[in-house]
Protein backbone atom coordinates (compact mmCIF):
# COMPACT_ATOMS: atom_id res chain seq x y z
CA UNK A 1 0.00 0.00 0.00
CA UNK A 2 1.26 3.63 -0.92
CA UNK A 3 1.22 5.41 2.26
CA UNK A 4 0.55 9.33 1.35
CA UNK A 5 2.39 12.12 3.66
CA UNK A 6 0.59 15.18 4.16
CA UNK A 7 2.84 18.18 5.77
CA UNK A 8 0.86 20.55 8.01
CA UNK A 9 2.08 23.11 10.12
CA UNK A 10 1.20 22.73 13.75
CA UNK A 11 0.32 26.09 14.41
CA UNK A 12 -2.65 25.61 12.09
CA UNK A 13 -6.09 27.25 12.69
CA UNK A 14 -8.51 23.72 14.04
CA UNK A 15 -10.95 26.37 12.45
CA UNK A 16 -9.99 27.03 9.19
CA UNK A 17 -10.06 24.25 6.36
CA UNK A 18 -6.68 23.69 4.90
CA UNK A 19 -6.59 20.64 0.87
CA UNK A 20 -4.24 18.77 2.48
CA UNK A 21 -6.41 18.08 5.85
CA UNK A 22 -9.67 17.71 3.83
CA UNK A 23 -7.43 14.89 1.71
CA UNK A 24 -6.63 13.34 4.66
CA UNK A 25 -10.20 13.31 6.18
CA UNK A 26 -11.73 12.24 3.47
CA UNK A 27 -9.78 9.39 3.58
CA UNK A 28 -10.78 8.57 7.09
CA UNK A 29 -14.26 8.92 5.43
CA UNK A 30 -13.65 5.92 2.80
CA UNK A 31 -12.54 3.84 5.91
CA UNK A 32 -8.50 3.96 5.40
CA UNK A 33 -6.57 4.65 8.33
CA UNK A 34 -4.60 8.17 8.98
CA UNK A 35 -1.67 8.48 11.48
CA UNK A 36 -2.31 12.30 13.20
CA UNK A 37 -0.05 14.14 15.45
CA UNK A 38 -1.79 14.79 19.07
CA UNK A 39 -0.68 16.72 22.36
CA UNK A 40 0.43 13.54 23.86
CA UNK A 41 1.91 11.15 20.79
CA UNK A 42 0.95 10.09 17.31
CA UNK A 43 -2.75 8.96 16.87
CA UNK A 44 -3.19 6.21 14.41
CA UNK A 45 -6.87 7.47 13.53
CA UNK A 46 -10.13 5.25 11.93
CA UNK A 47 -13.64 6.08 11.31
CA UNK A 48 -14.70 4.41 14.82
CA UNK A 49 -17.80 4.43 13.82
CA UNK A 50 -16.95 1.45 11.58
CA UNK A 51 -15.98 -1.91 11.83
CA UNK A 52 -13.68 -2.28 8.82
CA UNK A 53 -11.87 0.74 9.22
CA UNK A 54 -11.04 -0.11 13.04
CA UNK A 55 -10.33 -3.70 12.01
CA UNK A 56 -7.77 -2.26 9.30
CA UNK A 57 -6.11 -0.51 12.64
CA UNK A 58 -5.58 -3.50 14.52
CA UNK A 59 -3.92 -5.17 11.30
CA UNK A 60 -1.58 -2.18 10.97
CA UNK A 61 -0.13 -2.39 14.23
CA UNK A 62 -0.77 -6.05 15.10
CA UNK A 63 -2.67 -5.03 18.18
CA UNK A 64 -4.29 -7.84 20.33
CA UNK A 65 -8.04 -7.52 19.48
CA UNK A 66 -8.92 -7.20 23.21
CA UNK A 67 -7.40 -4.35 23.75
CA UNK A 68 -9.76 -1.04 23.06
CA UNK A 69 -9.26 1.66 21.61
CA UNK A 70 -9.90 5.42 22.51
CA UNK A 71 -11.83 7.74 20.73
CA UNK A 72 -11.37 10.79 19.83
CA UNK A 73 -13.80 13.85 19.63
CA UNK A 74 -13.71 17.01 18.74
CA UNK A 75 -16.68 18.59 20.20
CA UNK A 76 -19.30 17.13 23.48
CA UNK A 77 -22.24 16.89 20.68
CA UNK A 78 -19.84 14.16 19.64
CA UNK A 79 -19.54 12.09 23.23
CA UNK A 80 -23.29 12.71 23.77
CA UNK A 81 -24.00 10.56 21.05
CA UNK A 82 -21.58 7.71 21.90
CA UNK A 83 -22.70 7.14 25.41
CA UNK A 84 -25.47 6.30 27.28
CA UNK A 85 -24.77 9.02 29.85
CA UNK A 86 -22.25 11.76 31.28
CA UNK A 87 -21.79 11.31 35.14
CA UNK A 88 -21.23 14.58 37.12
CA UNK A 89 -17.71 13.54 37.67
CA UNK A 90 -17.37 13.25 34.42
CA UNK A 91 -18.46 16.46 33.50
CA UNK A 92 -16.28 18.31 35.91
CA UNK A 93 -13.38 16.45 34.16
CA UNK A 94 -13.85 17.15 30.82
CA UNK A 95 -15.00 20.73 31.47
CA UNK A 96 -11.24 20.71 33.18
CA UNK A 97 -9.21 19.10 31.08
CA UNK A 98 -10.55 18.65 28.06
CA UNK A 99 -9.13 19.60 25.12
CA UNK A 100 -5.82 17.81 26.96
CA UNK A 101 -4.35 14.39 27.72
CA UNK A 102 -6.90 12.71 29.70
CA UNK A 103 -9.29 10.03 28.46
CA UNK A 104 -12.14 9.50 30.22
CA UNK A 105 -13.94 5.68 30.31
CA UNK A 106 -17.75 6.36 30.19
CA UNK A 107 -20.74 4.41 30.15
CA UNK A 108 -22.04 2.09 27.22
CA UNK A 109 -20.54 2.15 24.23
CA UNK A 110 -23.49 3.17 22.01
CA UNK A 111 -22.84 2.98 18.42
CA UNK A 112 -19.33 2.44 18.48
CA UNK A 113 -18.28 -0.04 16.26
CA UNK A 114 -18.17 -2.98 18.44
CA UNK A 115 -14.39 -3.76 17.67
CA UNK A 116 -13.45 -0.70 19.01
CA UNK A 117 -14.76 -1.63 22.89
CA UNK A 118 -13.45 -5.27 22.58
CA UNK A 119 -16.83 -5.88 23.92
CA UNK A 120 -16.52 -3.69 27.12
CA UNK A 121 -19.89 -1.86 27.62
CA UNK A 122 -17.83 1.16 27.91
CA UNK A 123 -15.97 3.63 25.78
CA UNK A 124 -12.87 5.86 26.63
CA UNK A 125 -13.17 9.02 24.93
CA UNK A 126 -10.65 12.10 24.93
CA UNK A 127 -10.72 15.67 23.07
CA UNK A 128 -6.77 16.06 22.09
CA UNK A 129 -4.92 19.18 22.20
CA UNK A 130 -3.22 19.49 19.30
CA UNK A 131 -4.51 21.98 16.47
CA UNK A 132 -3.76 19.73 13.61
CA UNK A 133 -6.25 17.06 15.31
CA UNK A 134 -8.77 19.01 15.91
CA UNK A 135 -8.76 20.10 12.47
CA UNK A 136 -8.77 16.78 10.93
CA UNK A 137 -11.48 15.61 13.01
CA UNK A 138 -13.30 18.46 12.40
CA UNK A 139 -13.02 18.15 8.58
CA UNK A 140 -13.58 14.08 8.81
CA UNK A 141 -16.90 15.12 10.85
CA UNK A 142 -16.02 11.91 13.08
CA UNK A 143 -14.99 10.21 16.16
CA UNK A 144 -11.67 8.73 15.90
CA UNK A 145 -11.17 5.74 17.38
CA UNK A 146 -6.86 5.82 17.51
CA UNK A 147 -4.24 4.26 19.30
CA UNK A 148 -0.62 5.37 19.37
CA UNK A 149 0.76 4.53 15.69
CA UNK A 150 3.33 2.53 16.59
CA UNK A 151 3.92 -1.39 15.54
CA UNK A 152 2.24 -3.00 19.31
CA UNK A 153 4.99 -3.28 21.79
CA UNK A 154 6.80 -0.68 20.15
CA UNK A 155 7.37 2.74 21.83
CA UNK A 156 5.07 4.83 21.17
CA UNK A 157 5.55 7.63 18.27
CA UNK A 158 6.82 11.10 19.07
CA UNK A 159 7.10 12.48 15.64
CA UNK A 160 6.23 11.41 11.78
CA UNK A 161 9.69 9.80 11.02
CA UNK A 162 8.67 7.27 14.15
CA UNK A 163 5.48 6.49 12.18
CA UNK A 164 6.98 6.28 9.25
CA UNK A 165 9.85 3.78 9.93
CA UNK A 166 6.90 1.48 11.76
CA UNK A 167 3.97 1.41 9.44
CA UNK A 168 4.78 3.15 6.27
CA UNK A 169 3.08 0.56 3.87
CA UNK A 170 0.70 -0.67 5.97
CA UNK A 171 -1.72 2.63 6.33
CA UNK A 172 -3.43 4.79 3.78
CA UNK A 173 -1.57 8.28 4.98
CA UNK A 174 0.49 10.13 7.64
CA UNK A 175 -0.29 13.75 8.75
CA UNK A 176 3.08 15.24 9.61
CA UNK A 177 2.54 18.08 11.60
CA UNK A 178 6.27 17.95 13.62
CA UNK A 179 6.79 16.44 17.03
CA UNK A 180 4.48 16.08 19.65
CA UNK A 181 3.93 17.57 23.06
CA UNK A 182 3.58 15.86 25.95
CA UNK A 183 5.17 12.78 24.32
CA UNK A 184 3.56 10.32 27.05
CA UNK A 185 -0.26 9.01 26.53
CA UNK A 186 -3.01 10.42 27.95
CA UNK A 187 -4.14 9.82 31.51
CA UNK A 188 -7.33 7.12 31.32
CA UNK A 189 -9.44 7.61 34.31
CA UNK A 190 -12.48 5.71 34.76
CA UNK A 191 -15.96 7.92 35.47
CA UNK A 192 -18.05 4.03 34.64
CA UNK A 193 -18.64 3.22 38.25
CA UNK A 194 -18.98 4.69 41.75
CA UNK A 195 -15.34 6.03 42.05
CA UNK A 196 -12.81 8.07 39.99
CA UNK A 197 -10.39 5.75 38.83
CA UNK A 198 -6.79 5.81 37.16
CA UNK A 199 -6.55 3.06 34.70
CA UNK A 200 -3.39 4.41 33.66
CA UNK A 201 -0.97 7.31 34.71
CA UNK A 202 -0.16 10.19 31.98
CA UNK A 203 0.27 13.38 31.38
CA UNK A 204 -2.60 14.63 33.69
CA UNK A 205 -1.43 13.98 37.29
CA UNK A 206 -3.68 12.51 40.41
CA UNK A 207 -3.21 15.73 41.79
CA UNK A 208 -4.52 17.61 39.27
CA UNK A 209 -7.87 15.05 39.05
CA UNK A 210 -7.97 15.76 42.64
CA UNK A 211 -7.96 19.39 42.38
CA UNK A 212 -11.27 18.82 40.48
CA UNK A 213 -12.98 16.00 41.68
CA UNK A 214 -11.75 15.01 45.23
CA UNK A 215 -10.33 11.48 45.98
CA UNK A 216 -9.23 9.43 42.64
CA UNK A 217 -8.31 5.98 43.23
CA UNK A 218 -5.58 4.16 41.48
CA UNK A 219 -6.25 0.86 40.06
CA UNK A 220 -4.55 -1.43 41.74
CA UNK A 221 -3.31 -3.61 39.04
CA UNK A 222 -1.04 -1.22 38.23
CA UNK A 223 1.29 -2.08 41.19
CA UNK A 224 0.45 -5.94 41.28
CA UNK A 225 0.96 -8.01 39.27
CA UNK A 226 -1.75 -10.84 40.36
CA UNK A 227 -4.74 -8.04 39.79
CA UNK A 228 -6.71 -8.14 36.64
CA UNK A 229 -6.12 -4.30 35.37
CA UNK A 230 -9.59 -2.94 34.21
CA UNK A 231 -8.09 -1.76 31.62
CA UNK A 232 -7.04 -4.39 29.09
CA UNK A 233 -3.73 -2.86 27.18
CA UNK A 234 -2.08 -2.39 30.74
CA UNK A 235 -1.13 -5.58 30.63
CA UNK A 236 0.90 -5.99 27.69
CA UNK A 237 4.33 -5.74 27.05
CA UNK A 238 4.84 -2.27 25.74
CA UNK A 239 7.49 0.52 24.90
CA UNK A 240 10.06 -2.00 24.66
CA UNK A 241 13.62 -1.33 22.40
CA UNK A 242 14.77 -4.45 21.18
CA UNK A 243 17.55 -4.63 23.82
CA UNK A 244 16.56 -5.91 27.04
CA UNK A 245 15.97 -2.59 29.62
CA UNK A 246 17.18 -2.83 33.58
CA UNK A 247 15.83 -0.13 35.80
CA UNK A 248 19.07 0.76 38.38
CA UNK A 249 17.73 1.52 41.96
CA UNK A 250 20.98 3.14 42.91
CA UNK A 251 23.43 5.86 42.71
CA UNK A 252 25.13 6.47 38.68
CA UNK A 253 28.37 4.84 40.07
CA UNK A 254 26.93 1.47 40.78
CA UNK A 255 24.93 1.68 37.52
CA UNK A 256 28.55 2.65 36.04
CA UNK A 257 30.17 -0.55 38.33
CA UNK A 258 27.02 -2.90 36.13
CA UNK A 259 28.28 -1.66 33.13
CA UNK A 260 31.82 -2.01 33.93
CA UNK A 261 30.80 -5.92 35.07
CA UNK A 262 29.36 -6.44 31.04
CA UNK A 263 31.28 -4.71 28.98
CA UNK A 264 34.39 -6.94 30.37
CA UNK A 265 32.59 -9.85 29.62
CA UNK A 266 32.23 -8.29 25.95
CA UNK A 267 28.64 -6.80 25.98
CA UNK A 268 27.78 -3.52 24.23
CA UNK A 269 25.85 -1.36 27.03
CA UNK A 270 23.92 1.78 26.32
CA UNK A 271 23.33 4.08 29.42
CA UNK A 272 19.94 5.95 29.80
CA UNK A 273 20.94 8.61 31.61
CA UNK A 274 19.97 12.52 32.02
CA UNK A 275 21.59 15.52 31.55
CA UNK A 276 23.16 16.05 34.75
CA UNK A 277 24.75 12.96 34.86
CA UNK A 278 25.26 11.88 31.46
CA UNK A 279 29.10 12.54 31.74
CA UNK A 280 29.64 10.61 34.21
CA UNK A 281 29.35 7.16 32.43
CA UNK A 282 31.46 5.60 30.79
CA UNK A 283 29.58 3.02 27.82
CA UNK A 284 28.98 2.00 24.14
CA UNK A 285 26.34 4.52 23.97
CA UNK A 286 24.94 7.12 26.62
CA UNK A 287 21.71 9.19 25.62
CA UNK A 288 20.31 11.87 28.11
CA UNK A 289 16.44 11.57 28.37
CA UNK A 290 16.20 15.03 29.86
CA UNK A 291 16.87 16.61 32.70
CA UNK A 292 16.36 16.01 36.34
CA UNK A 293 15.05 19.66 36.96
CA UNK A 294 12.08 19.29 34.77
CA UNK A 295 10.19 15.64 34.90
CA UNK A 296 8.34 16.71 31.90
CA UNK A 297 11.37 17.02 29.64
CA UNK A 298 12.21 13.40 30.42
CA UNK A 299 8.89 12.69 29.35
CA UNK A 300 9.18 14.44 26.45
CA UNK A 301 12.46 12.37 25.28
CA UNK A 302 11.79 9.45 26.79
CA UNK A 303 10.33 6.90 23.67
CA UNK A 304 12.39 9.01 21.06
CA UNK A 305 15.65 7.58 23.15
CA UNK A 306 13.98 4.60 23.53
CA UNK A 307 14.00 4.07 19.67
CA UNK A 308 17.68 5.83 19.03
CA UNK A 309 18.73 2.71 21.39
CA UNK A 310 17.07 0.45 18.75
CA UNK A 311 19.33 2.32 15.93
CA UNK A 312 22.42 1.60 18.09
CA UNK A 313 23.59 -2.06 18.47
CA UNK A 314 23.83 -2.63 22.03
CA UNK A 315 22.95 -6.19 23.74
CA UNK A 316 21.53 -4.35 26.79
CA UNK A 317 20.26 -0.99 28.47
CA UNK A 318 20.45 0.11 32.11
CA UNK A 319 18.70 2.98 33.11
CA UNK A 320 18.49 5.56 35.62
CA UNK A 321 14.70 5.74 37.79
CA UNK A 322 13.03 8.12 38.16
CA UNK A 323 10.85 9.63 41.20
CA UNK A 324 7.25 8.31 40.93
CA UNK A 325 5.78 11.88 42.01
CA UNK A 326 3.42 14.37 39.31
CA UNK A 327 4.18 13.11 36.06
CA UNK A 328 6.98 10.79 37.46
CA UNK A 329 4.32 8.38 37.89
CA UNK A 330 3.71 8.11 34.07
CA UNK A 331 7.50 8.58 33.25
CA UNK A 332 8.34 5.03 35.91
CA UNK A 333 4.87 3.14 34.73
CA UNK A 334 6.49 3.13 31.19
CA UNK A 335 9.77 2.86 31.71
CA UNK A 336 9.20 0.02 34.22
CA UNK A 337 6.89 -1.70 30.86
CA UNK A 338 10.06 -0.88 28.38
CA UNK A 339 12.26 -3.26 31.14
CA UNK A 340 9.54 -5.84 32.19
CA UNK A 341 10.08 -4.71 35.33
CA UNK A 342 13.53 -5.40 35.81
CA UNK A 343 15.18 -3.68 38.55
CA UNK A 344 18.64 -3.67 40.63
CA UNK A 345 18.68 -2.50 43.73
CA UNK A 346 22.15 -1.16 45.15
P1 LIG B 1 -3.40 3.23 23.47
O1 LIG B 1 -4.47 3.43 22.47
O2 LIG B 1 -2.32 2.31 22.99
O3 LIG B 1 -2.90 4.50 24.06
O4 LIG B 1 -4.11 2.46 24.67
C1 LIG B 1 -5.39 2.79 25.11
C2 LIG B 1 -5.57 2.40 26.55
O5 LIG B 1 -6.91 2.68 26.96
C3 LIG B 1 -5.33 0.91 26.77
O6 LIG B 1 -4.65 0.71 27.99
C4 LIG B 1 -6.76 0.38 26.80
O7 LIG B 1 -6.86 -0.83 27.50
C5 LIG B 1 -7.50 1.53 27.50
N1 LIG B 1 -8.95 1.51 27.22
C6 LIG B 1 -9.58 1.79 26.07
N2 LIG B 1 -10.91 1.63 26.19
C7 LIG B 1 -11.15 1.24 27.46
C8 LIG B 1 -12.33 0.91 28.21
N3 LIG B 1 -13.53 0.96 27.66
N4 LIG B 1 -12.17 0.54 29.51
C9 LIG B 1 -10.95 0.50 30.07
N5 LIG B 1 -9.80 0.79 29.42
C10 LIG B 1 -9.89 1.15 28.12
MG1 LIG C 1 -0.04 2.45 22.47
Amino acid sequence: MHTNVWYVDENVDSEKVYPQVVEAAECLQRNEVVAFPTETVYGLGGNALSEEAVAKIFSAKGRPADNPLIVHVASRPHVEKLVSHIPKQADKLMNAFWPGPLTIVLPGGKSVASNVTAGLDTVAIRMPDHPVALALLKAANLPLAAPSANLSGKPSPTTAKHVIHDLSGRIAGIVDGGSTGVGLESTVVDCSGDHVTILRPGGVTKEQLEEVVGEVIIDPALSDEGQRPKSPGVKYKHYAPTAPVTLVDGSPSYLQSLVDKRRAEGKKIGVLATEESKATYRADVVIPCGTRADLISVANRLYDVLRQFDESDVDEIYSEMFTHEGVGAAVMNRLSKAASNRVIKE
